[in-house]
């Protein structure tokens, strides 16, 4: 799934190739994802793209024209955990992907190139938003304060923590409520980092929140430059090379040597190192310890 990182990519990326460009069309292909119906996509025509940035995880693509009455019109895109953005430079074949493969929206320029949306597997998620204000999409609207933003200060994340009180650290950082942007991955790197198990009571010393936060804006930046100017088809790739310790199960950690575990939850699994993060003690398994109960 792409994070904070990776759709910060995707804004450079698309930003470049987009803006000042004009729409030919919008092709929702998988009606699920689309999540709104006023305006209709067909409100693109003829617009050009002024504007990318993003709202967390979600990317948001801002155009302006006659079809949009000369008011914003924002394309919102949630790539959720298996969708991806595939630039094209040529036409696309007529008919070709639809209703076969994992084709779920596509726009097309006026000079016929474009982007594909896509997403695999068979538990569909991504979601398409057409809308005039961005907050009218709701998990924008519930966002948390954005990590990269310069009003997210120590104290600000010092109070985040306090309010959480005894939530689990791991489910804080991902919670997009909370705090906008990091997922599964980059908590768990996040975490390695600042040498704490993911079981960690949220509300923290003084010392620790300081850790935390210093471990979070590393994290997070040196992601986004490793990520800046990779093209949208490599940032998996490139996303996967800088990981220590997510994805890593059975693998040394690159600090210390220890073997990189895992816990097991019934719909995701996170990685740490016992050495860095929990005294060299393994956490319990929760499937099998709710179980066992
Ligand atoms: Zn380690």
């Amino acid at each position: 799934m792409p994070e904070l990182p990776e759709v910060q990519a995707l804004v450079a990326d698309l930003g470049s190739r987009l803006i000042g460009r004009r729409i030919a069309r919008v092709d929702v292909t998988a009606f699920s994802a689309l999540k709104t119906y006023d305006p209709p996509t067909t409100a693109f025509t003829g617009a050009k793209f002024t504007e990318v940035t993003r709202h967390g995880k979600f990317l948001d693509l801002m155009a302006l024209g006659a079809a949009t009455e000369d008011k914003p019109l924002h394309l919102i895109i949630h790539l959720a955990r298996a969708g991806w953005i595939r630039w094209r430079e040529n036409s696309p074949t007529p008919g070709a992907g639809r209703g076969k493969g994992p084709l779920a929206a596509r726009l097309v320029l006026d000079d016929g190139s474009g982007f594909d949306i896509t997403e695999a597997g068979t538990k569909k998620s991504l979601a398409v938003y057409v809308v005039r204000d961005p907050q009218d999409v709701p998990g924008i609207a519930r966002l948390g304060p954005d990590p990269l933003e310069p009003k997210f200060t120590l104290d600000a994340l010092a109070g985040i923590l306090k309010r959480a009180g005894r939530s689990q650290i791991k489910g804080v950082l991902r919670n997009q409520g909370t705090i906008a942007g990091i997922g599964n991955a980059y908590s768990d790197e996040i975490l390695h980092v600042a040498k704490m198990s993911p079981f960690k009571a949220a509300d923290m010393p003084p010392d620790d929140v300081s850790t935390l936060y210093d471990a979070m804006q590393s994290t997070l930046r040196d992601a986004v430059a490793r990520a800046d100017g990779v093209a949208a088809s490599e940032l998996k790739a490139e996303k996967k090379s800088g990981l220590r310790v997510h994805g890593r199960n059975g693998l040394p950690c690159p600090v210390c040597g220890d073997t990189v575990r895992q816990v097991i939850f019934s719909d995701s699994t996170f990685q740490y190192c016992p050495t860095c993060q929990t005294g060299g003690k393994p956490l319990a398994d929760r499937v099998l310890s709710r179980l066992l109960k």
